[in-house]
């Protein structure tokens, strides 16, 4: 059976063209580009809590990647380097293999080196640091929303929060293409670099929707201070969540499933042609949900203009169900 070194030999060092020094010594060295913010984020993903143990490792190392990137792309910054702390509660080369693959190919496609790591034994728990660079004073921090502000969202809404659903077999069947795309949105993401770049100058806040549409958004109404009004009707739905849309539980799936890595950002009234070409450019559809308040107020709209009740909040791990 391969040790420890053998494992990071064979599957996790990989070429790294833009550092100085990758995976094999006490530390990795990398050349920060003068005039640029460092933007460090750590994610972890533990089995049994944030994927289901049995995932495909091929795509559990994509994802792995993905919300990593997504993180980045939220602060309009540019991803450059990455490491990655797995424990393994055993070693499964094919499996090790197969993870290291999807997780490297994610990279690979963002031009992202993989530079170090930590491998131990345990329960099995993947944490991933990003690093990435971005001109300081164009970071797109929670911060910045304003009154008047059009809020903005691009992909499509609660489609990883069905591909849950169809894995867990709840809820009416979906035609298999349907359920496909969800499974590919909820265990292969695809997270929003080129647009959270492209929004650099242009955003005044900005997040990733990670934890539902809702308390993400929330989270940037506290930062700034703000209130927002939503029209329900406006949400950007896929052909798949069609399927389901008058179904009961629906308007859940897209105002607080967690898992899609879409961005939600403000952008000053006036700007839409900016941003739609933003977007274009970065190869995504960004929709226009609603308004920023001064009032600190959280509104959803549904198509008649009338008030809709939903609870703003997400997902909390320490909160008691
Ligand atoms: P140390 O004991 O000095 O912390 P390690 O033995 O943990 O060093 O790691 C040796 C080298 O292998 C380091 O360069 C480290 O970054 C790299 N490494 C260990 N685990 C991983 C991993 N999962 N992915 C990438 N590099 C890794
Ligand atoms: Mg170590």
């Amino acid at each position: 059976m391969p040790g420890e070194f053998d494992l990071i030999r064979h599957h996790f060092t990989t070429p790294t063209p833009h550092t100085m020094l990758g995976v094999g010594d006490d530390c990795a060295l990398m050349a920060c580009t003068p005039g640029q913010a460092l933007a460090v984020s750590t994610d972890m993903l533990v089995a049994g809590r944030h994927f289901i143990l049995g995932t495909d490792p091929r795509r559990l190392g994509h994802k792995s990647a993905a919300v990593n990137l997504s993180d980045i792309a939220a602060m309009g910054a540019t991803p450059r380097w990455v490491t990655l702390a797995l424990a393994l509660p055993q070693v499964d080369e094919a499996w090790v293999q197969a993870f290291s693959a999807g997780f490297r190919g994610l990279l690979a496609a963002h031009g992202v080196d993989w530079v170090g790591g930590d491998t131990t034994a345990g329960p099995l728990t993947i944490s991933v640091t990003i690093l990435g660079e971005v001109p300081p004073l164009q970071a797109l921090r929670r911060t910045g929303a304003v009154p008047g502000d059009d809020v903005w969202v691009s992909g499509t809404l609660g489609d990883a929060a069905l591909g849950l659903q169809c894995l867990l077999q709840e809820g009416p069947a979906l035609t298999p293409e349907a359920r496909q795309f969800c499974l590919d949105r909820l265990e292969a993401p695809t997270p929003r670099v080129a647009l959270g770049q492209a929004l650099r100058g242009l955003a005044h806040a900005a997040i990733d929707v990670s934890d539902g549409l809702l308390a993400d958004l929330g989270h940037v109404l506290d930062a700034s201070g703000v209130g927002a009004t939503l029209d329900f009707e406006r949400l950007p739905r896929s052909a798949a969540m069609r399927q389901r849309e008058a179904s009961p539980g629906a308007d859940a799936l897209m105002l607080a499933g967690g898992d899609d890595y879409e961005l939600c950002f403000t952008a000053a009234p006036g700007s839409d042609s900016r941003i739609q070409q933003a977007a274009a450019q970065a190869g995504v559809a960004v929709t226009c949900i609603g308004t920023i308040t001064a009032a600190r107020e959280r509104v959803l709209r549904d198509a008649t203009g009338a008030p809709m009740s939903f609870a703003w909040q997400g997902f909390d791990h320490f909160r008691p169900d």
